[in-house]
């Protein structure tokens, strides 16, 4: 499994509950918004990158599944 992470930034409210519960996979800009859409995570720290999307009260983060995608 390869995930990356995609993060809608459109309804990303800055809550910064995602790093505060995983900061090893969320990192957060200047601002607080989330940053980090489009990193892949590694694979040691996929069960951090699922708790931490589940944090998020915006429901903002999707964990992308690429391999589900390759053909
Ligand atoms: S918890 Fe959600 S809304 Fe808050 S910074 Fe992270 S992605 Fe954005």
């Amino acid at each position: 499994m390869r995930l990356r992470i995609r993060v809608d930034r459109s309804v990303c409210a800055g809550h910064a509950l995602c790093a505060a519960r995983e900061p090893l996979v969320y990192m957060l800009d200047a601002d607080g918004y989330c940053s980090s859409d489009g990193v892949l995570v590694p694979q040691a720290l996929q069960e951090q990158a699922r708790r931490g999307a589940m944090m998020c009260p915006e429901a903002a983060i999707t964990l992308w599944d690429e391999e589900s995608f390759d053909s």
